[in-house]
This record gives structure tokens, sequence and C-alpha cells, in this order.
């Protein structure tokens, strides 16, 4: 059941990457994180935390 398109850009803040430049997941090109590669250690992307994603975009999308 995919509910988004892989490889997502992914971040917690309405604008800008303000959280995920403070956070541990690998960083797409944009700043924002690819939904995919959030990390465990990290509180606000890793997808088991569930917590709401403000803004996300596709890699074709990116920049
Ligand atoms: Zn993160
Ligand atoms: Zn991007």
């Amino acid at each position: 059941m995919a509910l988004q398109p892989p490889g997502l850009h992914v971040g917690r803040s309405w604008s800008g990457h303000e959280i995920e430049d403070h956070c541990p997941c690998p960083k797409a090109p944009c700043g924002l994180v690819r939904q995919e590669t959030t990390v465990e250690e990290c509180d606000e992307h890793y997808f088991l935390n569930a917590r709401a994603m403000r803004q996300s975009h596709t890699p074709a999308a990116c920049l």
C-alpha cells in the first residue's frame, strides 16, 4: 500500500528547512530530507513516529 510515491523530499516546517538543518537525517539537495532515508534517531522525521510533514515534493520537482 503506497500512500505516496517513493523518494519524496519532506519537511516539518511550513517553509524553509530549519528543522532539517538540525536533525540527523541525510539531506536532499534542497535541504529537506528524503522520506525513505529518515533515521531512527530522528524524532522529527522517522516514519514510525508518523509526524505530519508540512511540505513535500518529488525529486523531479526539487529545486
Ligand atoms: Zn530528521
Ligand atoms: Zn527536494
